[in-house]
């Protein structure tokens, strides 16, 4: 078994109140093997994707709290460094490149961790919000929930994967299309939405992208969206896309705008028998959606919530083999403050990874 020299200090960003700035430390305690508790690893991270999720923790936006002083970040890969004494049956190693996801650890007893839907698991962790994450060297995870990295793909371009990947990748596999179906991504030029439009085109499916900006467009149209609708630009959305469906609508639609005026539309849009898949997080809008059409339509209204851990190995395998990439910005994680205003902004076209040995 490889043995490694873990510091014990390191560099982390830290956000200490709601709404606050964050704290980029050099000081920042890394546990000690002989303090990590049974079914604990230590992953020493290359490097951490930044979502738009880790943008609502630090500001508080969403009706659940993160825990403060808080670590962010949830789409992590690394090498893991150490594992708790007493741990019992675990599927990975020391020495093994693994990832951190949004479901850092569950109970694996009760019935939604028996149904795969581990991730509404009453005794959830997760990483970046009710325990710390990723936005530092050393991060505390668990052997039964990483993610085993397959050789092949860099860290830098399977981080995103981790969260941005697996959750549209469950949301579209769980979006009741085949393929030659319509599928409208409002969102398309950002985080998820870019890899959205990779996984459904996996599964041939024809992708209606939603987005603004010319720098979004060219990246939505070069990784296989056939359509592109501007929604600052489009004087009715409802009619582009009809008018690009034949008049019928679409068969599905995977929302994952953070803001509610991506979900405006689409319930009108969408075909009869159409499924509207519900993934962006706006804290407090409410779905405005007729419930006459809703019902005359036969319209499903399905929430996505990240995936399990099935659903992490399947995203990341379809990446490792070159199908889907993420198109992103490598950075340092002193720049965290910098790239969270540029995701307010709405001007970053995929993601921002953050690259640990970057100063
Ligand atoms: P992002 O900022 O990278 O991308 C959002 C995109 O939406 C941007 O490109 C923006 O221009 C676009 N947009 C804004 N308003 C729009 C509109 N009216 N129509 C079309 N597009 C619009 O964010 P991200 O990291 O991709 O995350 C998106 C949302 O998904 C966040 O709310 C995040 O918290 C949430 N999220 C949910 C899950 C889940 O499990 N359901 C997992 C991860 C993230
Ligand atoms: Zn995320």
């Amino acid at each position: 078994m490889p043995e490694f020299t873990i510091p014990k200090t390191q560099k982390a960003a830290v956000v200490t109140k709601t709404g606050g700035s964050i704290e980029i430390k050099t000081d920042h305690p890394v546990k000690a093997q002989k303090d990590l508790a049974p079914g604990e690893c230590l992953v020493k991270l290359d490097c951490s994707g930044a979502c738009h999720t880790d943008l609502h923790a630090a500001l508080g936006d969403w009706p659940l709290k993160a825990t403060l002083p808080l670590i962010g970040g949830h789409e992590g890969v690394g090498t893991i460094v150490a594992i708790a004494d007493h741990t019992s049956k675990s599927p990975v190693n020391v020495g093994d490149r693994v990832g951190i996801k949004w479901l850092a650890d569950s109970c694996l007893q009760c019935e939604q961790c028996r149904k795969g839907l581990e991730q509404c698991c009453s005794e959830a962790k997760l990483s970046g919000f009710t325990v710390d994450g990723t936005f530092q060297e050393y991060v505390v995870s668990y052997v039964n929930h990483v993610t085993p990295i397959p050789e092949g793909i860099p860290s830098d371009e399977a981080a995103s994967i981790l969260c941005a990947g697996v959750t549209v990748y469950r949301a579209i596999k769980n979006s009741q299309t085949q393929a030659g179906d319509w599928i409208v991504l409002p969102g398309a030029g950002g985080g998820l939405g870019h890899l959205a439009i990779q996984y459904a085109r996996v599964r041939g499916l024809r992708v209606i992208a939603i987005d603004t900006g010319a720098e979004k467009k060219e990246l939505c149209l070069k990784l296989g969206a056939e359509k592109w609708i501007d929604f600052k630009e489009s004087k009715d959305i409802v009619k582009d896309v009809l008018d690009i469906t034949g008049g019928v609508g679409a068969h599905s639609a995977v929302v994952t705008s953070a803001s509610s005026s991506g979900y405006v539309q689409a319930i009108d849009y969408l075909r009869a028998g159409g499924t509207l898949m519900a993934v962006g997080l706006p804290g407090t809008a409410k779905l405005d959606a007729s419930i006459f059409f809703t019902v005359f339509k036969s319209i499903s209204v399905l929430g996505s919530y990240v995936g399990n851990r099935q659903d992490a190995r399947e995203a990341i395998d379809i990446a490792a083999r070159g199908q889907v990439k993420v198109h992103f910005a490598s950075r340092p994680l002193a720049d965290l403050k910098d790239v969270y205003e540029g995701m307010k902004a709405g001007t970053i076209a995929g993601r921002v990874v953050l690259d640990m040995s970057k100063q």
